[in-house]
């Protein structure tokens, strides 16, 4: 796999226009994306894939001209053997335009719970489509096949395919329609065992007081059928990109489909409020992007660590190789902070750098770095991913308990990337693979099935590592308390006893973790468990803004390492059944990845600082290393450094780490 990266501009002209996000002299900047001298400057620094804007949903008459641009485009950028992917839209139109076109696409329009149709954000001349509407469905696989036939591209990517929160998701009869099937699909003749009631004649979807109880000020959804409300729109969400996918593959099946899934997706309860989880979306792509808005790789002045790693660490949990593109990177050393990441944890798979019609100059001072870089591509991305350790993200945790489980994930992520702990961050797919790994970190998430809890006991009695923090696994996967914790038999005999509570309004068990004072320990089978019972932030968390503000997030702020998080990486070492392979001694805002190949180990470092070189960064390698250890610095002369032996394995010092190094050690 090369060093790729792309230059790209999305937005057709009718859209700035329209948006007023344009330039006095944005007839110009729109000529001069598309020109010769556009795909020439790609070239000369090594572009491989040029993105450019096809279809942005005012209708397929209206975009006539938008779509001959690109065909004429594309044919350029393929005599200069560069890759083109097209930009379509998703959900949103333009009503104006594209009712007019298409007056029956009147009936597809999403209809919140108050029959009204729903803008895109203060875009108030977009208008959401409804994502289940057979008419918009066959709509979008005629726009696929009519620019795919127009351009002829390598890629397709689709963008803002999203539901919208409560109470505009989506209530036309189509959907009212799908969710009772949904239901009976789900509940079977389980129905009133499950939710209490025996039919579902004349249930809907759920209808919320949008001042007094605005949906997301619930702290935990428990009715099975609001939460059935969450996963019936996520599923929906995936039927819709499966059929886009297979449109594409039924064209060409090397054409790749490839969609934004979202944005800031690991601090938003993404399930509730757009029905985007990123396990589903992946199912139905062949990639996916993810605006990660304030995560540009950096230092802050008071020297927190901000990392864009989350999204290859979730990504690389699917095998897939995601790269993040830049945003924001105002300076060269910015930019070359971006690339360092890129390297370290995409494989070198950078994303978009830059728009077609870039400031003059834009590239000059990383055109350097990009060669350098592609003169070391294949080690780049050489090996597999060494990952012993999986940090949970579950999606019955994250949707229906409102906020802990979203920052307890951002918390602890933080705390294992700058405590250079090699892990991926794992979905519920895990429960299939947990082979893979030796450890599991589960960050409050109380939420775990009958089957899930089976799977991950069975893991630890075969020498597995867990570690439970806040309320893990204390209710099933409807958030139904468990009475008897599943890791109870783990821990001392009295070990939980002062944990179940019962107390008013409703008399139902609650187990309070609190209550445990300190971290306990305890083994199954031949497995560790530890359970440490709270994480402290260490930011300010604004919770005044929780009663009102809809959709609680993670700020960027927020996302710092706990007070514990020394602590936390001691129990994931504790409970490991062996060591790592590699560990990393360095400063916090040094990030780290590990690979390996048969006779290889790889390990990636950047310096996210753009102050200073970081100093005293050491590897502990815990195997039989066979001779010197090659290091790679970013623009750089690779140069060998001698491993000494130390402890029970080898050290290898590098005296300064400037910007980014990728050290390549022989194992026996
Ligand atoms: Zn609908």
């Amino acid at each position: 796999m090369p060093v790729s990266y792309s230059l790209g501009a999305h937005e057709p002209l009718a859209h700035r226009l329209r948006t007023g996000n344009a330039a006095t002299d944005e007839r110009q900047r729109y000529a001069e994306e598309v020109s010769d001298a556009a795909l020439d400057r790609a070239v000369a620094i090594g572009a491989d894939t040029v993105h450019i804007a096809c279809y942005k949903g005012f209708g397929l008459e209206h975009e006539k001209d938008t779509i001959a641009r690109a065909a004429d485009f594309a044919a350029r950028a393929r005599k200069r053997d560069l890759h083109v992917s097209i930009y379509v839209q998703g959900a949103p139109v333009y009503y104006e335009t594209f009712l007019a076109e298409t007056p029956e696409a009147a009936d597809w329009l999403v209809t919140n719970q108050f029959g009204q149709h729903v803008p895109w954000g203060f875009q108030v001349f977009r208008r959401y489509m409804c994502l289940s509407a057979p008419g918009f469905i066959e709509y979008q696989q005629k726009m696929i096949r009519t620019v795919v036939d127009a351009v002829g591209p390598d890629d397709v990517f689709m963008d803002n395919v999203s539901w919208n929160p409560p109470p505009n998701d989506c209530h036309c009869p189509c959907c009212q329609r799908d969710f009772r099937r949904h239901l009976e699909r789900t509940f079977g003749d389980r129905l009133e065992d499950e939710t209490g009631i025996a039919s579902l004649d004349h249930v809907e979807i759920p209808r919320t007081d949008p001042f007094f109880y605005p949906p997301d000020s619930f702290r935990l959804i428990r009715d099975p059928i609001h939460q059935e409300s969450v996963r019936f729109r996520v599923q929906s969400l995936r039927r819709y990109l499966q059929a886009m996918y297979d449109t594409v593959k039924s064209i060409d099946a090397k054409m790749t489909f490839g969609c934004n899934a979202g944005c800031d997706h690991f601090r938003v309860n993404t399930p509730y409020t757009s029905g985007q989880w990123i396990e589903d979306i992946d199912a139905a792509t062949d990639h996916w992007s993810l605006e990660e808005f304030a995560f540009r790789p950096r230092v802050e002045p008071d020297g927190s660590v901000v990392s864009k790693a989350r999204i290859n660490k979730v990504a690389e949990f699917y095998g897939r190789t995601i790269g993040r593109g830049m945003w924001g990177e105002a300076t060269d050393d910015d930019r070359r902070v971006t690339i360092g990441e890129a390297l370290t944890f995409a494989r070198g798979r950078i994303g978009g750098i830059g728009n077609l019609a870039a400031p003059k100059g834009y590239f000059d001072g990383i055109a350097p770095t990009l060669k350098w870089a592609r003169g070391l591509q294949e080690k780049i991305a050489a090996g597999r991913i060494v990952a012993p350790v999986a940090s949970l993200r579950l999606l019955a945790s994250q949707a229906f308990v409102r906020f802990a489980p979203m920052h307890y994930g951002c918390m602890t992520e933080q705390a294992l990337l700058e405590g250079h702990v090699p892990f991926l961050i794992a979905t519920d797919a895990i429960f299939d693979r947990l082979d893979e790994f030796s450890v599991v970190v589960m960050p409050n998430m109380p939420a775990l099935s009958d089957r899930q809890v089976e799977l991950l006991r069975r893991f630890v009695q075969r020498g597995g590592g867990l570690l439970l923090i806040g309320q893990s696994a204390t209710t099933d996967e409807r958030l139904r308390v468990r009475t008897n914790h599943p890791f109870a038999d783990a821990f001392a005999p009295d070990a939980l006893d002062s944990l179940l509570e019962m107390g008013p309004p409703h008399f139902v068990p609650r187990v309070d973790v609190s209550r445990l004072t300190h971290t306990i320990h305890g083994e199954l089978g031949s497995g560790k468990v530890a359970w440490l019972p709270t994480l402290t932030p260490t930011s300010t968390v604004q919770w005044q803004r929780d009663p009102y503000f809809p959709f609680r997030i993670v700020l960027p702020e927020e996302v710092r390492p706990p007070a514990e998080a020394t602590e936390l990486i001691q129990l994931v070492k504790a409970v490991a059944p062996w060591p790592f392979p590699v560990e990393v001694e360095a400063p916090r805002h040094v990030m780290a990845e590990y690979r390996r190949d048969d006779d290889r180990l790889y390990v990636h470092l950047v310096n996210l600082s753009t102050d200073a070189a970081a100093r005293d960064v050491a590897l502990h390698v815990n195997e039989p290393v066979a001779g010197e250890a090659t290091v790679h610095p970013m623009d750089g002369k690779a140069f060998s450094v001698q491993p000494r032996a130390a402890g029970q394995g080898w050290r290898i010092d590098l005296p300064l780490l400037d910007r980014y190094a990728l050290v390549e050690i022989a194992v026996k």
